[in-house]
C-alpha cells in the first residue's frame, strides 16, 4: 500500500516561501500529475516525497506513515529525472543494477532482475553498452529501468521526457503509463506541459506560483476532463487547454448581460450591475455562423486576425472590438482569409464565468455544464 498524503504541507527556504497549504490525497496506484508553470514548486513538492527536501510545514505521509523525518532510503520510492543521471563509466546493465548492488542484493539475483527489466523496456541488446553509445530515448529507458528494478511502491518522475523529441515523447508517455499499470505502483509525475498532463494523468494537480496563488499553491485537483470542463478558477481555465480558452474582461450591465463592444453575452445572474466578470470560451465552442447549430447560440461579427492551419483543424483568432476570440473549424476547405469580416456563433451553454476580483468560478451559471 502506498497512498501519499500532503496535509497542510508548506515549504520555505529560509525567508522565502515556495509552497503553501498543500492538501492532497493520492490513493494507492493512482497516476497523479503535478502541472504548473516553471518555478511554481513542482520539483520541490516531488523532492519532498522522495525525502530530498525537508518539509517545513504540515505533514507528509506515505502509506499512512508520516515521513517528515524518514530518510530517503527508507521511503521505498524511486525517482526518474529529466537529465537521466546515468553513470557514464558503467554499462547499461551496471546502471540498472546499481541500486540493488548498493543494497547488497546477491549477484545472481541482480542479474536476473536486470535482465527482466531490460526485456520489458526492450533494452536487452544494449546491456553491455555505455550510456554515451545510446540514443536519448534509450538513455531515458535505462533511467526508467533503474527505477523499476528496485520494485518501489512509489515512482516519482520529474519532467522525464523533456529532453526527447516530440515523436519519441509521445511513445514514451504510453510506455510509462503501461509500466505503471503493470507494476501496480503509485506514480507522481511532474511536467510543465499541459498536454502531457492531460494525456497521462488519472488526476491532475495544478500548481500556481505563490505570487498568483492566494491561500494555497494548489489551484485544483481533478480528472483531466473535470479540469477542462469545470475549471474552478481563472488560473486553471487559462492553463489547461491548447489552444487556450479566450478570456474577456467584462462588466455586468443593468439588464444583467455582459456587454462588450460588438458582443453581448448572458450574465451570471446573481451579480449586481457594474460587477466585473471574466468570461471564458474555448475555441471548439465558437464556430463560423452556419457551420454549427448550438442550442444557445450567441452570434457576433468579427475579423480574422490570425489563422492557424493544423491539418485536422483550423484555429481562427477573431477580433471583436478589443477582444480576440479563438474559433475552430474542422474543415479546411473554403477557408476565409486574413482580414475577412465574418459572422460567428458561440455556445453560451459553454461559457466559463469567473469573479472579477477573486478569479473564482461563479456558482450560478447559465447552461447545463455549469
Ligand atoms: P518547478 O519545478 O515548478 O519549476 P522548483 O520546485 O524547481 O519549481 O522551484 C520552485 C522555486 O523554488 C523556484 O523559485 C526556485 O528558484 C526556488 N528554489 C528551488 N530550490 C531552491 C533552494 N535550494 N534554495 C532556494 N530556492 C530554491
Ligand atoms: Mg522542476
Amino acid at each position: 500500500m502506498a497512498s501519499i498524503a500532503f496535509e497542510g504541507v508548506g515549504k520555505r527556504y529560509g525567508e522565502v516561501e515556495i509552497l503553501r497549504a498543500l492538501d492532497l490525497a493520492i490513493p494507492d496506484r493512482e497516476f497523479m500529475v503535478f502541472v504548473g508553470p516553471s518555478g511554481c514548486g513542482k520539483s520541490t513538492a516531488l523532492r519532498m516525497i522522495a525525502g530530498l527536501e525537508q518539509v517545513t510545514d504540515g505533514r507528509l505521509a506515505i502509506g499512512g506513515r508520516a515521513v517528515n523525518d524518514i530518510a530517503p532510503k527508507d521511503r521505498d520510492v524511486a525517482m526518474v529525472f529529466q537529465n537521466y543521471a546515468l553513470y557514464p563509466h558503467m554499462s547499461v546493465a551496471e546502471n540498472i543494477g546499481f541500486g540493488l548492488k548498493m543494497r547488497k542484493v546477491p549477484k545472481a539475483e541482480i542479474e536476473t532482475r536486470v535482465r527482466e527489466v531490460a526485456k520489458s523496456l526492450a533494452l536487452e541488446p544494449y546491456l553491455d553498452r555505455k550510456p554515451k553509445a545510446l540514443s536519448g530515448g534509450q538513455r531515458q529507458r535505462v533511467a526508467l529501468g533503474r527505477a523499476i528494478v528496485r520494485n518501489p511502491s512509489v515512482f516519482l518522475f520529474d519532467e522525464p521526457l523533456s529532453n526527447l523529441d516530440a515523436k519519441l515523447r509521445v511513445g514514451m508517455r504510453a510506455e510509462i503509463i503501461r509500466l505503471q499499470r503493470q507494476l501496480a505502483t503509485t506514480a507522481v509525475y511532474v511536467t510543465h506541459d499541459q498536454t502531457e498532463a492531460m494525456t497521462m494523468g488519472d488526476r491532475i494537480a495544478v500548481l500556481a506560483p505563490l505570487a498568483e496563488a492566494g491561500k494555497s499553491t494548489l489551484m485544483q485537483v481533478g480528472t483531466p476532463l473535470e479540469l477542462y470542463d469545470r475549471p474552478q478558477n481563472l488560473f486553471v481555465a487559462k492553463f489547461i487547454g491548447n489552444p487556450h480558452m479566450a478570456v474577456l474582461e467584462t462588466t455586468v450591465t443593468e439588464d444583467g448581460t455582459l456587454a462588450q463592444p460588438g458582443l453581448r453575452l448572458p450574465g451570471p445572474g446573481a451579480l449586481a450591475a457594474g460587477s466585473r466578470v471574466f468570461a471564458g470560451i474555448r475555441p471548439e465552442d465558437v464556430r463560423r455562423a452556419g457551420d454549427h447549430a448550438f442550442a444557445r447560440p450567441v452570434t457576433f461579427t468579427g475579423t480574422v486576425e490570425i489563422l492557424e492551419t493544423l491539418g485536422h483543424e483550423v484555429i481562427f483568432h477573431v477580433r471583436v472590438g478589443e477582444d480576440l476570440i479563438l474559433a475552430k473549424a474542422n474543415d479546411h476547405h473554403n477557408l476565409p482569409r486574413l482580414g475577412d469580416r465574418l459572422d460567428w456563433t458561440l455556445n453560451a451553454d459553454r461559457l466559463h464565468l469567473f469573479d472579477g476580483a477573486r478569479h473564482q468560478r461563479l456558482a450560478s451559471q447559465i447552461g447545463g455544464r455549469g
